[in-house]
């Protein structure tokens, strides 16, 4: 090992030790820590030469009975959306293990579309769904992307995001899956065409449709604004699953003027057929997503379209519960790493989703409120020799009652 001195020198860029916040000592070398960032860089962008020529199997493929079965252990309810989705993710992962045949069938990609309101599972389902299948997973959000040279991200930046979480990898980011979250965000402002450009609307739409059907995108491997010098990587995107979502607030009124009924919260009877009109997110078809203001080169692109139900009550109750890595288990083995064992009174699980009803929380409300009960406890149980923990429905309305109801919302 080279011994530091004060005349020691980084052996590449013979900065002096002065010069460098540290110097790191070889066998007999040192190197700087300016030179430990500049080698990672060069070994981040060379990576993608070598993982590309990396022969890998074909993805073991689970049937969709099988894949819904997994996404039941954490997702509560949504059973036509869980259908849905694991038919159109057997079929593309089934379309990539495909050998090329003579036979000119092939088969198209099967983007999806998910519609429902905030906070009832979608990105959820999407992240389940990649971790079930072990590929690359990153969500983006469309509401920061912008045509290409106004403020904001291209649409390339997606596949920057992608090839981060594939480790840059590009055959594994190749196969992944990208949630694209409030795509409704980037739906056309207006039906006329006005004099300023709609850059972050229908703009983005037309820059979306090139990556989504499958092209060869060059990506900056750091993300942000391409630079004329810096080296980019090539990024196919015809294997990339898009799972899109949106809670299209307010197309309820268009799904209910095409069915001509009203929103109001009871059943109608139309053509004998009885419509849920608290639901009727489920009536919706490709029609409605283009009166919202898609275009409709985009929806094309994504041809499957599923819904997600709002959550009630049970619903709520049993996310409390029942997911694999449910609220209530989570602070119960918080606890357990201390020894201390901890019980929920029924009452206070009802009582938690009856107040994530009351102040429309939804699923994500649950948490704040939980973690507004268990507070106090979590910062005094660990230096206690007190090794049970029981909520009672008293203590659960004492400590909820002290909280600052608007702070609750904004979580
Ligand atoms: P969305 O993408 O529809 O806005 P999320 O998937 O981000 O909603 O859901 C927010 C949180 O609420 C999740 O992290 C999860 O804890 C909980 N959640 C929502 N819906 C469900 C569900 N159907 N089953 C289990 N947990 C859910």
């Amino acid at each position: 090992m080279a011994k530091q001195n004060k005349d020691s020198r980084c052996s590449f860029c013979h900065s002096s030790k002065q010069d460098s916040l540290m110097l790191i000592e070889g066998l007999d070398a040192f190197i700087c820590d300016k030179c430990v960032v500049q080698a990672n860089d060069l070994l981040i962008q060379n990576l993608d030469v070598r993982k590309s020529n990396s022969v890998e199997g074909p993805l073991t493929l689970l049937k969709p009975r099988e894949i819904k079965a997994h996404i039941d252990q954490y997702v509560i309810g949504q059973n036509d959306a869980k259908k849905v989705l694991s038919v159109a993710v057997y079929n593309h992962y089934k379309r990539l293990n495909q050998k090329v045949e003579d036979d000119e069938i092939e088969i198209e990609k099967s983007n999806i579309m998910l519609v429902g309101e905030t906070g009832t599972g979608k990105t959820l389902l999407a992240k389940t769904i990649a971790k079930i299948l072990n590929v690359p997973f990153c969500i983006v959000d469309a509401t920061v992307l912008t045509e290409a040279g106004y403020v904001g991200e291209d649409v390339e930046s997606i596949l920057s995001r992608l090839l981060q979480a594939a480790n840059y990898d590009v055959s594994a980011a190749e196969r992944g899956i990208v949630y694209i979250d409030e795509v409704d965000k980037v739906a056309r402002k207006s039906d006329n065409p006005s004099i300023t450009r709609d850059v972050s609307g229908e703009g983005v739409q037309q820059a979306l449709l090139k990556i989504l059907e499958g092209t060869v995108v060059n990506v900056p491997p750091q993300g942000g604004r391409k630079h004329p010098d810096q080296k980019m990587i090539a990024v196919n995107t015809n294997n990339i699953l898009f799972i899109c979502g949106g809670a299209f607030d307010g197309i309820e009124r268009k799904i209910a003027n095409r069915l001509r009924t009203q929103t109001v919260g009871y059943k109608v009877k139309r053509n004998e057929v009885e419509i849920d009109a608290k639901n009727l997110y489920k009536y919706i078809t490709p029609q409605d997503l283009k009166a919202f203001g898609l275009i409709p080169e985009l929806i094309g692109r994504i041809p499957v379209l599923t819904y997600l139900e709002p959550l009630d009550k049970s619903a709520l109750r049993n996310i409390l519960t029942e997911p694999k890595n449910s609220l209530i288990k989570q602070y119960q083995k918080l606890f357990a790493i201390e020894g201390i064992d901890l019980v929920f009174e029924d009452e206070v699980l009802d009582f938690i989703v009856d107040k994530a009803m009351e102040y429309k929380l939804g699923a994500r409300g649950l948490r704040s409120i939980c973690e507004s009960i268990m507070l106090d406890a979590m910062f005094e149980m660990p230096s206690e020799k007190e090794k049970n923990l029981n909520i009672t429905l008293e203590y659960a309305t004492e400590k909820f009652e002290k909280v600052d109801i608007n702070k609750l919302q904004a979580a």
